[in-house]
């Protein structure tokens, strides 16, 4: 699922992976180039944190349209900050209710 994707107005790609649930600014301008001749990605775990990466990106001079944060925060507001935990709790109670 992406937040934002590049265009005349972003130089930002934003997504979070579905299944692991890190989030990951894509070929990151403010990442080191890779062998590949991309930069490299950055990943983080939280919400909160890739919020804060974007706004370094917008102090660093960068296009990062508002509905970037906007729906980031929303996403924080829907999952929760540690989405990951929540996650897990969910498998958790499933597999509690699973009777042998
Ligand atoms: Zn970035």
């Amino acid at each position: 699922m992406s937040f934002v994707r590049w265009g005349s107005d972003s130089d930002v790609y934003v997504f979070v992976n579905t299944e692991s649930l890190y989030f990951t600014c894509c070929a990151c301008i403010m990442e080191e180039e890779s062998k590949t001749g991309f930069n490299d990605d950055f990943v983080c775990e939280r919400t909160s944190e890739m919020i804060e990466h974007l706004k370094q990106h917008i102090k660093e001079g960068h296009n990062v349209p508002d509905r970037a944060l906007e729906s980031l925060k929303e996403y924080q507001k829907t999952v929760g900050e540690d989405h990951r935990k929540e996650k897990k709790k969910r498998m958790r109670s499933a597999i509690k209710n699973i009777d042998y």
